[in-house]
C-alpha cells in the first residue's frame, strides 16, 4: 500500500464535514471551561456523570459494559468502561494531560512599586516569555483557606468586567531591549501582573496602593494576605477559544496541549459501548515540567485504579494480576505534535513532519538529540495500531518532533512504557504550540476521536 499523507478536506463529503464541525462545538465549550488543571477536572466529571457514569469507590463490583470514572486530588481523572474480556488480558488506555504552559503566582504574589500594585509570577512549563506581555490575561486557580475551604476563582476572562497585563517596554525606548536575545528581553523576574493603581483613601499604610487591593479581596472574597501562601492561582491568557480562518477550519485557542487530545480522549471513552477489553481514558497533570508528582503520570494513580478496577471484577487484586494486566495492555500516549509550518520551513523534515489536516499524527519515537528520553514503540505495536486506525477509516500519518538535532520533546509515554504497557505517541499536529493562543485544525480534533473511539473498540 502507497504511503500518503492526506489532507482530510480534500473530497470530505458533507457528512464528514458536519459530524467535524459538530465535534468542535463540544471541544470549544470544553476548552473555555477548563482552563487549568482544575478546571477540566471538574468539566470532565460533569461530562462523565452527563454520560452516566459513577464514581469507581460507589460500585461493590463491577461487569462487563459498567460505567466508572475516579478523581486523583482534584488534578487528575480517570474513567473506565468495563470489557467482556478478564483485566488480566490487558487492556485499552488512551493517556493526556490537562495541565498547560502557563505563569502561576508566587506564594507571597502581591507587592506595589511607584503607585502600582502587582503580582509575582514563576512561569509553568516552555515558554516564550515575550509573548505573555501585553495580551489580557486571567487570574484562574483556588485559594484553600486555614480551615479548610475552598474558593474557585475565574477572573479576568473576555465577557469579564476586568482583565490583567504584563506591561511591555514601548518600542520608543526599546533600543537596548531589542538588541537582547528572545530569551532574555523579558526577563522571568519581570513578569509581574498590573492588579491596580489606585490608593487606599484615608489610610495610614506606607503601602496603600497593595492595601487597596487587600482590601477588594477581602471584600469580594473574604480573604487575607496570608490565604495566597495556600493558593494555586494561574495566570492564563483571557481569551475565549474560537474558530479561527474565515473557513472555519480551525480552532485558536489557549491550552489546546494537550485539551486538544484531552476531550477526544474523554469523549470517546464516554461513547464507548460493552468493549471487548476494558477502555481506560487518563487524564495527567505536570505534563509540561516532567510528570513528576502524585497527579503527574509518574505516580501510582495508575496502578491504583486498576487495583481499584482488578478487585472488583472478579481478579484478584495482587500484585502478579496487576502486572499481568499492565503486560499485556496498549496504550496510546495522547499528546500534540508539531505541524508543519512554511513560515519557518528550516527546522522541519517535510516528509517526517505533522500536517495540519491530514488527521491524528503518530509517533512511533518522540525524544531529542539521538532520541533521548524517547519511548521508542516497538513496531509490533505500530502494526496493531495502524491496522486498527485504517480499519476503522481513520485519517492519520506518521510524525516526529522538527529536523534531527533541531530540538525535540517527549511526553508521559516512557512512563506508562515503564510500566510494561506497549505504549505508542499520537495526537494532533499543532501550529504555535505552547503560545497564548495555539492553532488546531478541526479536521485532525475529529480524526482523534474516531481514532481513540476504534482503539477503545478493538477486537
Ligand atoms: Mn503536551
Ligand atoms: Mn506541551
Amino acid at each position: 500500500m502507497k504511503y500518503e499523507i492526506k489532507n482530510g478536506w480534500t473530497d470530505a463529503s458533507e457528512e464528514l464535514k458536519k459530524a467535524v464541525y459538530d465535534f468542535s462545538v463540544g471541544y470549544v465549550d470544553f476548552l473555555n471551561k477548563g482552563k487549568t488543571e482544575r478546571e477540566c477536572v471538574d468539566a470532565a466529571v460533569e461530562l462523565a456523570e452527563a454520560a452516566g457514569f459513577k464514581p469507581l469507590s460507589s460500585f461493590a463490583g463491577l461487569k462487563a459494559g459498567d460505567k466508572v470514572y475516579a478523581v486523583n486530588k482534584h488534578k487528575g481523572f480517570a474513567a473506565a468502561v468495563i470489557g467482556k474480556k478478564p483485566m488480566t488480558e490487558g487492556i485499552g488506555i488512551v493517556g493526556s494531560h490537562i495541565d498547560s504552559p502557563r505563569l502561576d503566582l508566587k506564594q507571597n504574589p502581591l507587592y506595589e512599586a511607584d503607585e502600582m500594585a502587582f503580582l509575582k509570577t514563576h512561569y509553568y512549563g516552555g515558554i516564550k516569555k515575550y509573548q505573555w506581555t501585553a495580551i489580557p490575561l486571567a487570574i484562574h486557580g483556588v485559594i484553600v483557606k486555614q480551615n479548610g475551604e475552598t474558593l474557585k476563582i475565574a477572573l479576568g476572562d473576555e465577557g469579564d468586567d476586568v482583565t490583567f497585563v504584563i506591561t511591555d517596554l514601548l518600542p520608543h525606548l526599546g533600543n537596548s531591549q531589542m538588541s537582547k536575545p528572545a530569551h532574555s528581553f523579558i526577563e522571568g523576574e519581570n513578569l509581574n501582573v498590573l492588579v491596580g493603581s489606585m490608593p487606599l483613601g484615608g489610610s495610614e499604610d506606607d503601602k496603600k496602593f497593595k492595601a487597596n487591593i487587600l482590601r477588594l479581596l477581602e471584600e469580594k472574597y473574604a480573604i487575607d494576605e496570608e490565604d495566597f501562601t495556600s493558593a494555586e492561582l494561574e495566570i492564563v491568557p483571557a481569551f475565549k477559544a474560537k474558530d479561527l480562518g474565515l473557513d472555519r477550519s480551525m480552532i485558536g485557542a489557549y491550552g489546546h496541549d494537550d485539551r486538544v487530545c484531552s476531550y477526544p480522549n474523554l469523549r470517546a471513552l464516554l461513547d464507548a459501548e460493552a468493549p471487548e477489553y476494558t477502555a481506560l481514558c487518563l487524564l495527567t497533570d505536570k505534563e509540561e515540567v516532567g510528570s513528576m508528582g502524585n497527579t503527574g503520570a509518574k505516580s501510582r494513580f495508575l496502578e491504583l485504579v486498576i487495583l481499584e478496577l482488578l478487585s472488583r471484577t472478579g481478579s484478584s487484586a495482587d500484585a502478579l494480576s496487576l502486572n499481568r494486566c499492565l503486560d499485556r495492555s496498549l496504550c496510546l500516549s495522547a499528546d500534540v505534535s508539531a505541524a508543519y509550518d512554511p513560515n519557518f520551513a528550516s527546522v522541519y523534515e517535510k516528509n517526517n513532519s505533522g500536517r495540519m489536516n491530514c488527521g491524528i499524527a503518530v509517533s512511533k519515537y518522540t525524544g531529542s538529540r539521538g532520541k533521548g528520553g524517547s519511548n521508542d514503540a516497538p513496531a509490533e505495536l505500530m502494526a496493531k495500531v495502524r491496522k486498527i486506525f485504517n480499519e476503522a477509516g481513520v485519517l492519520w500519518h506518521t510524525a516526529e518532533l522538527g529536523k534531527v538535532d533541531e530540538g525535540g520533546g517527549g511526553t508521559i509515554a516512557q512512563f506508562v512504557a515503564d510500566l510494561g504497557v506497549d505504549t505508542i505517541d499520537c495526537g494532533v499536529p499543532m501550529l504555535s504550540m505552547h503560545s497564548p493562543f495555539e492553532v488546531a485544525g478541526k479536521m485532525d480534533v475529529y480524526q482523534c476521536y474516531k481514532a481513540f473511539s476504534a482503539f477503545f473498540d478493538r477486537k
